[in-house]
């Protein structure tokens, strides 16, 4: 399946796309949909046809479910095929809730399990799932994947670092699962704990998801370095879990294209855009039983290449993962700025710390929402005296990477907020916001 040749496989997900789009079509919502803009479902039988249907958004989730409530009326089947009921965290709003079927069940513990033993999962290894359990898909998924691969599983949940440490080393943990921000924060409470991580624990490899950092370069290579483990990643989040993942070459993120098609839109146009140019990953869903979503927002940017991989699979790549949430998309004069992109300059510099912040305050945010001036809060690696050479050090790279010239204030190691989850690096200070 994974090393199909593309003509094959693009002709497998067109056999699939027509019996996604009369999955969705059972469901008022898309049958009101396809009404309005006068589409008829048998109209859309190739990847190209569906630029004639409008996109998903999590807003029309919400409508959805505020008008129908709990579930919406987009979930297509009966309420006796519903299998599991999650709901998302709401950090950006009312939460949505997702149901999915048994079926559904099954196919994401096949697509996970692919990921996970292409990352080097095996019947022998012992994971430690540190994803938050409470009503959160994602941590499911890996546990039923990691079931799949015949793995022996701890499944922990979120937080209390001291316990993670402790079990890890109680019972010989060789794979985690959790965020790149708490690998990095638990790596920081083991040195605190006096706990060697590189020889007191056996972690081989760390499978970091959630938000970016794992397919960037200079994030992935600083948590190798402090595990002496490999890092991977598994992209995809919400309603599109997990729709790619790293393999062993770690080139990027392959795209699961058997569950999905995924096109690259221009968040401002609404274009499509093509290799190499970052966009938003638009996605339909080609295996979901239940809430199978037709041309699904994900407001995560990325970027493909059509490159052939080492690794022989025929998925398009993704070479920096995911690289942020498109709402998350500053503009300092003009230029493109993601907290993604800022965290790749900052881990590269030995003399930068753990944390980072970006700030917005009433100083640089303009009433249009765009920047004027870029402003960095950053943690030094050691207790200095003198900060000038790392602020120095920080603008030199930002520019060079940018070009623009950031403001930025040093403060002492240990200081800014760790996370056991998603990481919140955008502070936004203004009384007048909202
Ligand atoms: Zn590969």
């Amino acid at each position: 399946m994974e090393t199909m040749p593309r003509e094959e496989l693009i002709k497998l997900k067109e056999k699939k796309l027509p019996e996604a789009i009369k999955r969705a079509y059972a469901s008022p919502f898309y049958q009101k949909r396809f009404k309005e803009i006068g589409a008829d479902p048998n109209d859309i039988k190739t990847i190209d046809d569906l630029e004639k249907l409008p996109f998903t958004t999590k807003e029309d989730l919400r409508k959805s479910q505020q008008e129908n409530p709990p579930f919406g009326d987009y979930s297509g089947v009966s309420m006796e095929k519903i299998s599991n009921i999650f709901a998302s965290s709401g950090t950006t709003g009312e939460p949505t809730t997702m149901v999915i079927t048994r079926r559904d069940v099954n196919v994401w513990a096949e697509r996970a399990a692919r990921i996970f033993w292409a990352t080097g999962l095996r019947p022998d290894d012992i994971a430690q799932n540190t994803y938050n359990y409470q009503l959160f898909a994602g941590a499911w998924m890996v546990q039923w994947g990691m079931e799949k691969t015949g793995a022996t599983l701890i499944s922990m949940g979120v937080g209390n670092s001291k316990r993670q440490l402790i079990t890890m080393k109680r019972y010989g943990t060789t794979y985690f699962t959790g965020t790149p921000s708490y690998a990095l924060s638990l790596a920081e409470a083991a040195e605190k704990e006096g706990i060697d991580i590189k020889k007191e624990l056996k972690v081989r490899n760390l499978l970091l998801s959630g938000e970016p950092g794992s397919s960037i370069p200079s994030v992935r290579e600083k948590i190798e370095n402090l595990w002496g483990a490999k890092v991977h990643d598994f992209p995809g989040q919400s309603e599109a879990l997990g729709w790619s993942g790293s393999c062993e070459e770690q080139c990027g993120c392959h795209i699961i294209e058997d569950h999905f098609i995924v096109e690259i839109v221009d968040p401002e146009t609404k274009k499509r855009v093509g290799p190499g140019q970052t966009g938003v990953a638009v996605l339909t869903h080609l295996e979901r039983e239940a809430q199978g979503l037709i041309r699904w927002w994900t407001n995560d940017l990325t970027y493909y290449v059509e490159d052939e991989c080492p690794c022989g699979r025929t998925g398009y790549l993704l070479p920096r993962g995911l690289s942020g949430r498109s709402d998350d998309m500053l503009k300092v004069k003009g230029v493109r700025v993601w907290p993604a992109g800022i965290e790749e300059v900052l881990r590269s510099l030995p003399s930068v710390g753990q944390e980072f912040q970006i700030i917005l305050d009433e100083t640089n945010v303009m009433e249009s929402g765009v920047l004027t001036k870029l402003k960095l809060r950053v943690e030094s690696k050691e207790s200095v005296k003198d900060t000038r050479k790392i602020e120095e050090d920080v603008i030199t790279n930002i520019k060079a990477r940018f070009n623009l010239t950031p403001e930025v204030e040093v403060v002492e190691p240990g200081t800014l907020p760790r996370f056991e989850m998603k990481a919140k690096r955008i502070i936004d200070t203004r009384k007048t916001k909202g």
